[in-house]
C-alpha cells in the first residue's frame, strides 16, 4: 500500500514522520512531496522576514528526514492530481541556467494525503500583488528579510526630512508577531550603531477589525494591542479597510493615505491555486479542499487533507477547523493513527479538533496566552511563562520530527548559539 503525502509542512511532514516511523509497516511505502528541499516551521517565518532567525542554522533536510524516519522524499511541485488514474502530476526542477535538472514526473499512490499549507488572499485589493511583501513561504520571508536590508542601508543615509515606514496589513497572530519582532529589529540596529535614527522609523499596524487579533479572546487581545502601543511604539490602526496599495504605501477607504517605504500583506490565506488544475478534488469558495469529519475528501474517499489547505468541519457549530499550527498537528496526528490501524473508511471517531489556547509572542519583550484546559475554564499567562509556552510549541514540532533526546540537544545547541551569535542576521 502507498501513501502519497504532498506538502511538507506542519501537517505532511509530522505525518510522514509518523507513519515512516512506524516498523510494522514495512511492506508500506511512504512517500512524502514538496516544492522546497528543506523544511523550516512556518510559525518562524516573521523572525526570518525580520533577522531574529536565521533560516540556514534552522532548516531540515526532507531527504535526511526521510532516512531517520523511513519515508521517501520527492522533490517538486504538484501540478496536478488525476484520481481516475491513482497519479499526482509533478513538474520539473530546473537549475539556475534554467536547464531542466529533474523532469516532470507522475507518482502512483493508493492513498493521497494533501498538505499544501495555504496562499496569500489579497481580497482582489488593486496594487497588492505588485507592491506587497509576503510572509508565506520561506523565499518571501527571505525577501522581506533581504528588503529591509536595503532600506537599512538606505536609512542610514536618509537626510532629515525623510523617515523609513513600514505598513503591514493585517492584524492577525502573523501581522502582530511581525510588528513586534521588526519593532525588535530596529531597536538592535540602532544599538549596533548602523546610523539608523530610532525617531525616524516606524511600524504601522493595519487592521480592518475593530480591534488585533479578531479571531483570539478580547482580554488576550487587548493586553497584546496595549503592549504593543505603549511598550513597542507600533502605531495600530483598526477599523482601516484597505483600498489600494502603491509604491508609496496603502491608501485606507476612508481615503488616508500611510506613507510606507516597505508594505507587508499578512490580512488573510485562501486555498492553494494548484488545486483548480484537479477539477475532481472538491473545493469550497475560498480554494479549500472540503473533506468529511474523517478528513476524507468528499469527492473521493481514498483523498484526505489536512492542515491550512483543508476544510475541517468543527464538531458542534457548523464553523471550520482554524488554520493553525496547533490544529495541523492534531490533524496529522490523528490520521496517522487511523492509517496505521489499517481504518481510514467512513466508520470509528470522528476527528475533533481541541483548542488547548492561544499564544502570542512579541519577540523577545514578552508574549501572552490563554490557555484551556479542554473545558470551560481557561488561565492567562504572561511573561517568561507564555514565552516559555510558546517556545514548547516549536519544540513539540521538533520532537515528532527528530525525537526525544535530538530535540532536547537542539534546546542545548540552541542556548550555546545565544552567547556566541549576534542576536539579528545583518547579512
Ligand atoms: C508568520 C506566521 C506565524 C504563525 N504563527 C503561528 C502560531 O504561533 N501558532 C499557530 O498555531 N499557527 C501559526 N501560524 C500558522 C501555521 O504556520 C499554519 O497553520 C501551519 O503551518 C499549517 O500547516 P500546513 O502543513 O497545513 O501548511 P504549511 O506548514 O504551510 O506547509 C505546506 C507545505 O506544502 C508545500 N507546498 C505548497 N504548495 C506546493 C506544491 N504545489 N507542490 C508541492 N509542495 C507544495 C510547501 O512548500 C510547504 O512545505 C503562523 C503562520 C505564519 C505565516
Amino acid at each position: 500500500m502507498r501513501t502519497v503525502i504532498v506538502g511538507a509542512g506542519s501537517a505532511g511532514l509530522e505525518m510522514a514522520c509518523m507513519l515512516g516511523r512506524d516498523k510494522s509497516r514495512a511492506d508500506d511505502d511512504v512517500i512524502l512531496v514538496d516544492k522546497g528541499p528543506t523544511h523550516i516551521w512556518k510559525p518562524l517565518f516573521h523572525q526570518v522576514a525580520a533577522g531574529t532567525l536565521n533560516s540556514f542554522q534552522d532548516e531540515l533536510s526532507y531527504l535526511y528526514l526521510g532516512r531517520r524516519n523511513g519515508f521517501r522524499f520527492e522533490l517538486g511541485p504538484l501540478k496536478g492530481v488525476n484520481p481516475d488514474r491513482d497519479r499526482v502530476r509533478l513538474g520539473a526542477l530546473h537549475d539556475q541556467a534554467g536547464e531542466v535538472a529533474l523532469p516532470e514526473r507522475v507518482i502512483q499512490y493508493d492513498r493521497l494525503v494533501l498538505a499544501l499549507g495555504s496562499e496569500v488572499n489579497d481580497f482582489g485589493v488593486p496594487g497588492v500583488k505588485e507592491h506587497a511583501y509576503f510572509l508565506d513561504s520561506r523565499e518571501q520571508a527571505e525577501g522581506v528579510h533581504r528588503a529591509l536590508l536595503y532600506e537599512l542601508a538606505r536609512a542610514s543615509v536618509m537626510q532629515r526630512d525623510q523617515r523609513f515606514d513600514i505598513v503591514i496589513v493585517g492584524a492577525g497572530a502573523t501581522g502582530v508577531e511581525l510588528s513586534a519582532e521588526l519593532s525588535y529589529a530596529l531597536d538592535v540596529v540602532r544599538d549596533y550603531g548602523a546610523g539608523v535614527d530610532r525617531e525616524r522609523t516606524g511600524i504601522t499596524l493595519v487592521e480592518q477589525a475593530p480591534r488585533v487579533l479578531p479571531p483570539l479572546p478580547e482580554d488576550l487581545a487587548g493586553a497584546v494591542q496595549k503592549s504593543l502601543t505603549e511598550a513597542l511604539g507600533v502605531n495600530v490602526e483598526c477599523n482601516a479597510g484597505v483600498a489600494q496599495v502603491n509604491q508609496d504605501g496603502v491608501v485606507l477607504n476612508d481615503g488616508r493615505e500611510l506613507k510606507a517605504r516597505m508594505t507587508i500583506w499578512t490580512a488573510g490565506v485562501k486555498g492553494p491555486g494548484v488545486l483548480a488544475e484537479s477539477p475532481t478534488v472538491e473545493t469550497d469558495k475560498r480554494g479549500h479542499v472540503v473533506v468529511d469529519r474523517h478528513l476524507r475528501s468528499t469527492g473521493d474517499p481514498r483523498i484526505h487533507a489536512i492542515g491550512d489547505c483543508a476544510a475541517i468541519p468543527m464538531a458542534d457549530d457548523g464553523g471550520l477547523v482554524p488554520p493553525r499550527a496547533q490544529a495541523a498537528h492534531q490533524e496529522s496526528a490523528y490520521l496517522a493513527k487511523r492509517i496505521l490501524k489499517g481504518d481510514t473508511g467512513a466508520g470509528g471517531e470522528p476527528f475533533l479538533y481541541r483548542d488547548y489556547g492561544s499564544l502570542v509572542s512579541l519577540a523577545n519583550y514578552t508574549a501572552y496566552g490563554k490557555l484551556f484546559s479542554g473545558g470551560t475554564r481557561s488561565l492567562s499567562i504572561d511573561g517568561w511563562m507564555a514565552k516559555a509556552a510558546y517556545k514548547s510549541l516549536y519544540r513539540g514540532h521538533q520532537k515528532t520530527l527528530l525525537g526525544y533526546p535530538a530535540m532536547m540537544m537542539g534546546v542545548l545547541v540552541d542556548r550555546l548559539r545565544k552567547t556566541v551569535e549576534p542576536s539579528l542576521k545583518m547579512h
